[in-house]
């Protein structure tokens, strides 16, 4: 199993709102009025496989941006 490191981006007062693998580039938001972004970002970087580098780097964009 590969090991994969989450890396916070962006905060807000103190409270992660975007990190980011450092293994394969993927992106997790969090909503901060939440309250938990933290364990959001946490769960869904838990969660997300990460994509092969290089070989499939267009796939990398999987957030439809509209
Ligand atoms: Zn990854």
């Amino acid at each position: 199993m590969a090991k994969r490191n989450l890396r916070i981006v962006r905060r807000e007062r103190n409270v992660p709102v975007l990190g980011t693998c450092e293994n394969c580039g993927a992106q997790f938001s969090g909503d901060p009025r939440m309250g938990n972004a933290q364990s959001a970002i946490q769960e869904a970087f838990n969660r997300h496989k990460c994509q092969s580098q290089g070989e499939n780097a267009k796939a990398a964009s999987q957030a439809p941006s509209k």
